[in-house]
């Protein structure tokens, strides 16, 4: 008979906290092998949230963003290798999506409310005039010395579509750099995942249909991995009897419409967050098609009349 002396394997917790961060609502489920070791990764998860929020976020005067929109037709900023990078990637992702995706978009932001308050439609001459200031290929990058310049005055870049998918990721990143076994980081629908739950299982997520949410379309396993939504439906204004998302066309200066709800599976939240926001603008045939042509990305979207349309590799319940 052999003796086997085995270590004896600590069961793991699930633990989860709710934090409000960049201007909205985020979960936070880790795994640990201790409550204390679980609050201890949550607090460092936040704090990674919050440092980001600090360096990106349109609110804050003295983010990196921030400087380089006052700046803007004035002189170019020298910024963090972190804040010029993620501005590299915004510009791929937009070249990507035939400029769908542009965070120079926020130029507009003012001419369209999307809190009731608009009665009318902005006139075209001022859109014309606001659209002219839009255009990530505008964007003045120097590589070698980190700087970035808007030329035109009232230029702006706005993170507001990738931010939140970009923290998560981070935010995720940083734990498993210190060996958090399992855990997800959601950032108001903004899923980025790894590891398993607590019982060895792996995370799943179910997707409810938003025009009826007793209506499950379909329950995903995820596996180090991301899955965003973009759609809030709190966020559209009808005007002259058109329904309008708060999703704006960077080609043309309107705000989007047609569809009402689209999920993104990617590897990275950042990406599956900026391409669930530029499918919005490219509408269910063109999005479906660039979708097709991109490994380990899926998406479902959903119009305002219920309809649901998917990439390949989608199956939907019933
Ligand atoms: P939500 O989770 O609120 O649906 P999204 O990730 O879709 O958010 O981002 C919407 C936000 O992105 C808008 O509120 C605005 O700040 C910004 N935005 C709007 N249109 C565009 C666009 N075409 N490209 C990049 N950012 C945009
Ligand atoms: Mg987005």
């Amino acid at each position: 008979m052999a003796f086997l002396t085995s270590v004896q394997a600590q069961p793991n917790i699930q633990v989860h906290r709710e934090a409000f961060l960049m201007g909205s609502r985020f979960d936070i489920t880790v795994v640990e092998t201790s409550q204390e070791k679980a609050e201890k990764a949550i607090e460092l998860a936040i704090q990674e949230i919050q440092r980001i929020e600090k360096l990106i976020s349109s609110w804050s005067d003295s983010s990196e963003t921030s400087m380089i929109n006052r700046k803007a037709g004035i002189k170019e900023v020298v910024v963090s290798t972190e804040l010029f990078e993620l501005i590299l990637r915004a510009q791929q992702i937009s070249n990507l999506t035939q400029q769908a995706f542009d965070i120079t978009y926020a130029a507009m932001d003012g001419l369209w409310q999307f809190d009731g308050s608009m009665k009318e439609l902005p006139s075209p001459t001022t859109i014309q005039q606001r659209l002219a200031l839009v255009g990530m290929d505008k964007i003045l990058l120097e590589a070698s010395r980190q700087s970035v310049y808007l030329p035109l005055k009232g230029m702006k870049i706005g993170f507001g579509a990738i931010g939140k998918g970009y923290a998560a990721d981070r935010a995720k990143m940083l734990l498993q750099k210190q060996a958090v076994p399992g855990g997800i980081v959601n950032a108001s629908g903004d899923l980025s995942v790894w590891g398993t739950n607590a019982q060895g299982d792996p995370w799943t997520i179910a997707l409810t249909h938003p025009l009826d949410k007793a209506k499950v379309l379909g329950t995903f396993e995820l596996n180090n991995q991301a899955v965003v939504t973009s759609g809030d439906y709190e966020k559209f204004q009808y005007l002259e009897g058109k329904k309008y998302s708060h999703i704006i066309d960077p080609r043309t200066g309107y705000p989007s419409q047609g569809l009402i709800s689209s999920t993104v599976f990617a590897p990275k939240a950042e990406l599956a967050d900026a391409l669930a926001t530029a499918l919005f603008v490219m509408g269910p045939d063109v999005g479906v098609d660039l979708i097709d042509q991109l490994p380990q990305v899926e998406c479902i979207l959903i119009n305002e009349k219920g309809l649901i349309f998917t990439s390949k590799n989608i199956a939907l319940e019933n």
